[in-house]
């Protein structure tokens, strides 16, 4: 599947969980990548005055890189969607809910550049493999999670230390 698109038969049918498989390269997510290249949505829509309400949930795995050690960590993703599709001006100029417009003449909405920004928002922006993550080695780049190199462990552990110190002040 190309693009995500809800068609008007589908909205008129009020579909209930209905689940679309939905490929990220039409996404143009640049270097964010995803497991399998596929994300899956999970949709139902409801009434709403002049148009519909479009509410599920998204899932999908980023292939992310810890930022201390370069290990691969697989973190997933499960988010909400919540929208309106309308032409009814009231609903239109509420700034409290997520409002598109859909007027009787459109054959379908595509909800690519929703989900597109759903997914940029919710990229996690830290990322380590685990919060004691010991890094590379800043001498040899051994990864002192698996093996502990021969460049003096010690002078490493007040580095960290030392981030550390400076991470607790900020937040004071
Ligand atoms: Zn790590
Ligand atoms: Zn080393």
């Amino acid at each position: 599947m190309a693009k995500i698109k809800l068609f008007r038969s589908d909205l008129e049918k009020h579909i209930s969980n209905q689940l679309f498989e939905i490929s990220t390269d039409s996404l143009n997510l640049d270097n964010i990548q995803v497991v399998d290249d596929t994300l899956s949505c999970t949709l139902s829509v409801e009434h709403a005055p002049n148009g519909y309400r479009v509410h599920g949930s998204l899932g999908v795995t980023f292939i992310e890189k810890c930022d201390r050690c370069l290990t691969r960590i697989d973190e997933i993703l499960e988010s909400s969607l919540n929208l309106i599709l309308t032409d009814n001006e009231a609903l239109l100029n509420d700034e409290n809910m997520d409002v598109i417009h859909f007027s009787d003449s459109e054959e379908f909405i595509d909800l690519s550049p929703i989900i597109h920004d759903l997914i940029l928002i919710e990229e996690p922006v830290k990322r380590l493999c685990n919060e004691t993550c010991k890094g590379l080695c800043p001498n040899c780049g051994a990864n002192q999670n698996e093996s502990q190199c021969n460049c003096g462990p010690r002078e490493v552990e007040s580095i960290w230390g030392h981030l550390k110190d400076l991470k607790h002040k900020n937040l004071e």
